[in-house]
């Protein structure tokens, strides 16, 4: 597994921690297989590249400058000009969680601040969806990439983010080995973050920060008898202010019952509905815990699964009416301002 282990002092491990299990620190391989290119070029390709360099920077100093006196519009929607659609309008201001609709898949995008994390892309088919959703959003980079877990329709359509939009570091959690996927679209995701140049880490109990969100982490030991992957998906518990919104991936019953008993703090407004809403995930304890005012549900249209499965549907009824699903509603998004929630949809 090409995963290194993280610098940990990233992660505030102070908050909303309370792991039974001491997740032992692996250290994995590198996973870039060259040094920076440009530590190889000849000096005198390297002469080129510095000028080359210098004349950007003095271009992106007056465009900055251009653009702080107003001479340049830069964001529509700063200047109250809306895109085609709904979600156009909500572009890159302040705090927002997406929900992208990419079928029967999760993919999750955070933006605040100006800074933006990606949880998950959906299945290979559905990395243009992405990517243009990532492009109408204004996104150029991603502090974090987070792959909740290692099945095709979560980390599938990664491969294009990866080879078209800069990211500073991927987080993936640890797995045992009896569980390593071997299909090609793992063989090619890996293939990928070979030949490009972010950091692979493997996920840590503890908080990261995008812009004025904190992602509170909870990360399953990879000792954990679980007999499916799903099982082994990262929690991640995305706080704004008053607003939190949970994000646990493909996991069930058993794995629900662990995050329970650890003390984790489950309490969201937005419960992304965990394993696209089957029967085996849900229980009536955790949706009790998380207790939210809105379930978002990732789901293709008649899928193959036959989810959401009406039982999950009815525990989650019992503690929350307002449910939205991707295959009805389309992409989902969430606007925070820390205190109140707006819900745009793209399809009332
Ligand atoms: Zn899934």
């Amino acid at each position: 597994m090409p995963l290194k282990h993280g610098n940990s002092d990233r992660y505030d491990s102070s908050k909303n921690m309370n792991n039974p299990y001491n997740t032992p620190k692996v250290d994995y391989n590198d996973v870039k297989k060259a040094a920076k290119a440009i530590s190889r070029m000849p000096e005198k390709q390297k002469k080129v590249v510095f000028i080359l360099a210098g004349i950007v920077a003095v271009v992106a100093i007056v465009l900055a400058v251009l653009t702080s006196k107003g001479y340049l519009n830069t964001d529509s929607a700063q200047n109250g000009i809306s895109g085609d659609t709904a979600l156009n309008a909500v572009k890159n201001n302040g705090t927002s969680v997406h929900f992208i609709d990419v079928g029967q898949g999760d993919s999750t995008l955070i933006i605040s601040n100006g800074e933006a994390a990606l949880i998950d892309a959906g299945e290979v088919e559905y990395g243009n969806t992405v990517l243009n959703y990532l492009n109408e959003q204004g996104i150029s980079s991603l502090k974090y990439i987070i792959v909740s877990h290692q099945h095709t329709d979560h980390m599938g359509g990664m491969s294009k983010i990866l080879k078209n939009i800069k990211a500073d570091e991927l987080i993936m959690p640890p797995i045992p080995d009896r569980l390593f996927p071997t299909n090609s679209t793992y063989d090619k995701f890996l293939e990928t973050l070979e030949n490009t140049d972010i950091a692979v880490t493997e996920a840590e109990n503890g908080t990261l920060t995008v812009g004025e969100v904190k992602l509170q982490m909870f990360v399953q030991s990879p000792d954990m008898p679980y007999e499916s992957l799903n099982d082994f998906s990262v929690a991640i518990r995305a706080v704004h202010g008053d607003n939190a919104f949970l994000l646990c991936g493909d996991m069930g019953y058993d794995a629900e019952q662990v995050i329970l008993e650890s003390g984790f703090e489950l309490s969201a407004d937005v419960y992304k509905v965990n394993h696209h809403g089957s029967a085996g995930s849900s229980s009536y304890k955790f949706v009790e815990a998380v207790d939210p005012e809105y379930s978002v549900i990732c789901v293709g249209a008649n899928n193959d699964y036959g989810h959401p499965k009406q039982k999950a549907l009815d525990r989650i009824s019992k503690f929350c009416d307002k449910i939205y699903r991707t295959d009805l509603n389309g992409s989902i998004v969430f606007k925070s301002d820390g205190k109140e929630l707006t819900l745009v949809l793209e399809k009332e």
